[in-house]
């Protein structure tokens, strides 16, 4: 285990990850972008460490993935003992317990307590894709509708659903059809004011799909309960409840695109339990599985099972050693509360960042649940001008600083905290602290 403490040895990024990236530029396309390039040699808890013995301070998880942290010894134990054991035989071939128990996990762990049924792949793209296929398969409807800032996953159907075109969608087209995008219950940005958002963005909507689809088209909505790269926009209370009630009023399926913002990222096993929001479809990958590339769909049995054999699958999907890393991962949230933990990170975030927005006017809104927390850069309060460049040099201080961040945004001017779970509260203040100065750096 390495040690949890930040050492910098050389500059960012020091002299053997330079080297690197000089064969990245070499070799890898230049559509692969690295956001901070240094060369990660080793990783455990909330630290990394990069090839020059650098040890950085983790607020990035892989983007929300290592949720358990790195290292996590449950997951190694399982993992190791699963490729001694064996690798691969496709599920679909000749099928092993590891697959039907994450099957029962999610069925078990997913809202509401009705009958379901779990379908595993690889990727949350993958997993999107799957349950659009199902929903129009079950409904026999073609409309999808999607949220402005939704990101959804970066292939062709994936892409129709989400908002933003740089850098994911530009030139990339001509995208699948049938996908309709309706505006996100965004309370800082919504015109009509906060107070106003909730009624006034669920009449707009449910309006627009009446009048633009027609329900009777509609196959399904598909939302991200509290939306991640599209800038961690939390909808106001009473939306998400509101959406798919009348959702199931008109015979269109709610899917959940809880990618990001499951497994106790949000202080709760999924962000939809919040306001007890029952999906008919909950699409989960990132945090589920340790850092193994495995994602999952899981719906109303009577949806699901409509389905025929053979209709849903995949070489890889489910593979076992992704299985047993996702079995380790769910007993370490189970046994190591930590969606408790989630919330102990929310306190400690919302307390530092509330001190920054004191001090600078460029702080918008702080916002976000759990381990999921943003604060929205500004010119200034009045003007709510994005500070998209703002945000850029903060990210930059905070990594030369040794401390590995993120933005966010359809605007690019969100700033995301996203720390492994298993983070230490020292690495947390220490990491709050090196903001502070790059605010100071950066804003003046
Ligand atoms: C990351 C993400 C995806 C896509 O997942 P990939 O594993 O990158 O394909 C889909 N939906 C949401 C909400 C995400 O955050």
């Amino acid at each position: 285990m390495i040690e949890q403490r930040r050492i910098l040895t050389t500059a960012i990024p020091g002299p053997k990850s330079q080297e690197l990236q000089q064969r990245k530029l070499a070799s890898v396309s230049t559509g692969v972008s690295t956001g901070l390039p240094i060369y990660v040699e080793a990783g455990a808890g909330g630290i990394l460490r990069d090839v020059d013995g650098n040890q950085l301070i983790d607020f990035g998880s892989g983007i929300a993935v290592t949720t358990v942290g790195n290292g996590n010894q449950r997951v190694i134990d399982a993992v190791s003992k699963q490729i001694a054991d064996f690798t691969h035989t496709c599920f679909m071939v000749t099928p092993y317990e590891e697959y039907v128990q994450v099957c029962e996990e999610l069925d078990k762990r997913t809202p509401g307590d009705h009958e379901k049924r779990s379908a595993l792949f690889n990727s949350g793209a993958e997993a999107v894709e799957n349950a659009v296929k199902v929903a129009r398969h079950f409904t026999g409807k073609d409309g999808i509708v999607a949220f402005d800032h939704a990101y959804h996953g970066r292939t062709n159907l994936t892409l129709a659903m989400t908002a933003k075109n740089m850098p994911y969608k530009h030139k990339f087209g001509p995208f699948a059809s049938e996908l309709y995008r309706v505006p996100m219950a965004y309370p800082y940005r919504w015109p009509g004011g906060p107070e106003h958002c909730e009624a006034e963005a669920f009449n707009y909507i449910t309006d627009q799909i009446h009048a633009q689809i027609g329900e009777e088209n509609t196959a399904a909505v598909i939302i991200e309960p509290i939306q991640g790269e599209g800038g961690f926009i939390v909808p106001p209370p009473g939306f998400l409840p509101a959406l798919a009630q009348w959702c199931r009023d008109k015979g269109i399926l709610f899917i959940a695109d809880e990618v990001q913002s499951g497994f106790c990222r949000s202080g709760d096993w999924f962000a939809v339990d919040h306001e007890q929001v029952v999906p008919d479809i909950v699409v989960t990958a990132k945090g589920i599985a340790g850092g193994m590339p495995l994602s999952g769909i899981t719906g109303r049995a009577d949806i699901m099972d409509t389905i025929h054999p053979g209709g849903l699958g995949g070489t890889y999907g489910g593979n076992p050693v992704a299985c047993a890393a996702a079995l380790a991962s769910i007993e370490t949230m189970e046994e190591d509360d930590l969606c408790g933990r989630a919330k102990a990170i929310e306190a400690i975030l919302y307390e530092r960042l509330g001190r920054i927005a004191e001090k600078y006017e460029q702080v918008g809104e702080v916002r976000g649940r759990g381990a999921m927390i943003a604060m929205e850069l500004v010119t200034d309060r009045e003007s709510k001008e994005p500070a998209a460049a703002l945000t850029g040099a903060i990210n930059k201080a905070c990594h030369e600083r040794g401390l590995v961040t993120l933005t966010c945004g359809t605007l690019g001017n969100v700033f995301r905290f996203l720390p492994p779970l298993t983070i230490g509260d020292d690495l947390l203040h220490e990491g709050m602290d090196i903001l502070e100065e790059a605010f100071s750096v950066a804003a003046g």
